[in-house]
């Protein structure tokens, strides 16, 4: 038997977040120990044989069991409600394992267009293996329910999206799905659990990117899908164990570490973000500011609901002056790093138009409100009088 650990049943989320894992091993280490091997040695042959069989529960081999990766697994499901979490590769190798573990061909899912980009892709690839998507607008309801057929199995959503921060109903999509006889699967990615927990809002499966707040330092690649035990322990352990898009032990050890700062760094990211886009929402060469936790949100009172009050820590703005104006806002900075990445201590500065929303057409990106002038900021741990003073350096020429 795998031990649990001795915490009070009544253990709130931030305790949780430092204490849920294992029990330490025999030499009594307080940060948890990084276990990296990729096998376990078993104590006879009719032992291994019982473990092999899964009559016996114990670490077997580190594809799909080792004891850092199931410490950082016990946390996050801890830190969602989830009885349940399987730690991944990536945050993209999560959402593969939903899809080839959910679904069959024939079966049809339902997709926000605004999520995030290799999510699309993935979606619209296995169509070649039978399984179809329909894409629909984030934030109308009523086109997610006019898009289910008998056959949709899954429902998939992200909020806030980026670079837009829009924001779609948890609580709704849910019913629609459940009404259909469908599961719903939120990308958490952009609020984490200290923010949001998508199963109080009826979801049944969320998808996480380890390396944006999760990690929070910028580290790693990982990621992670929380849910029943019936969907992933029954449902997606056996892919893992046959496709093996496992999480290394030593990124989970990242992870693991990260969560325990979550919380604080997600409050003290947040609240600096409020602070740089009320600040934007005042400078005259910026057009707009897109960040849910300004009233001037089309979803500020729906996001406020989910969100914790929060309104997380990416934003996005429009520099008036098109692409040459948002080029040199982001080249007039010295503090901010010049990367698509977010969810990281240091923030991150990115053209969304030339970079992770590149590959669509002009059109496309139109139709979805990516504009050339826009510019989207993941707001870290800096002051935030320095994150404005970096700003201003290229605002202020525009204006
Ligand atoms: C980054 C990201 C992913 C993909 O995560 P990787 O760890 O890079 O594979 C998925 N969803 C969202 C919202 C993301 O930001």
């Amino acid at each position: 038997m795998i031990p649990k650990l001795d915490l009070p049943a009544d253990a709130r989320p931030d305790t949780l977040a430092v204490r849920e894992g294992l029990p330490c091993s025999q030499y009594g280490e307080n940060s948890e120990a990084l276990f990296l091997t990729s096998s376990f040695v078993h104590p006879d042959a009719a032992t291994a044989a019982r473990r092999f069989a899964n009559e016996e529960e114990a670490f077997v081999y580190s594809r799909f069991s080792n004891p850092t990766v199931m410490m950082m697994e016990r946390r996050l499901a801890a830190m969602e409600g989830t009885a349940a979490c399987i730690g991944t590769a990536s945050g993209m190798a999560a959402i593969t394992l939903v899809v080839m573990g959910l679904l069959k061909a024939g079966d049809h899912v339902v997709c926000s267009q605004s999520v995030f980009g290799s999510t699309i892709r993935l979606l619209q690839d296995f169509a070649k293996f039978g399984v179809e998507t329909s894409f629909v607008s984030q934030t109308d309801a009523a086109a997610w329910r006019a898009a289910m057929r008998p056959g949709t199995r899954l429902l998939f959503a992200e909020t806030p999206t980026n670079p837009l921060t829009e924001v779609c109903d948890i609580a709704a999509l849910a019913e629609i799905a459940h009404a259909g006889g469908a599961l719903l699967a939120v990308d958490n990615c952009f609020c984490s659990p200290a923010l949001q927990q998508p199963v109080r809002f009826g979801a049944d499966l969320i998808v996480h990117s380890g390396t944006k707040y999760l990690d929070g330092q910028g580290r790693v690649i990982a990621g992670a899908v929380c849910g029943p035990a019936e969907l992933i322990d029954g449902k997606l352990m056996p892919v893992m164990r046959s496709a093996g898009m496992s999480l290394s032990p030593f990124n989970a050890w990242v992870v693991l570490k990260g969560l325990e700062t979550l919380s604080v760094r997600m409050q003290a990211q947040s609240a600096r973000a409020l602070q740089l886009a009320q600040w934007l929402e005042a400078q005259p060469a910026v057009e707009r500011v897109y960040f849910p936790g300004l009233a001037s949100h089309p979803q500020h009172a729906l996001a406020m609901a989910q969100q914790s009050g929060s309104g997380g820590a990416v934003l996005s703005f429009v520099a008036r002056g098109g692409r040459e104006a948002a080029f040199s806002v982001i080249d007039a900075t010295r503090i901010c790093s010049i990367t698509s990445n977010l969810g990281d201590t240091k923030t991150t500065i990115t053209h969304p138009s030339s970079t992770s929303h590149g590959r669509l057409t002009e059109a496309q990106r139109l139709a979805a409100g990516i504009v050339q002038g826009m510019v989207r900021v993941g707001v870290g741990l800096e002051d935030v009088e320095d994150l404005k003073n970096d700003l201003q350096r290229g605002l202020a020429p525009l204006a």
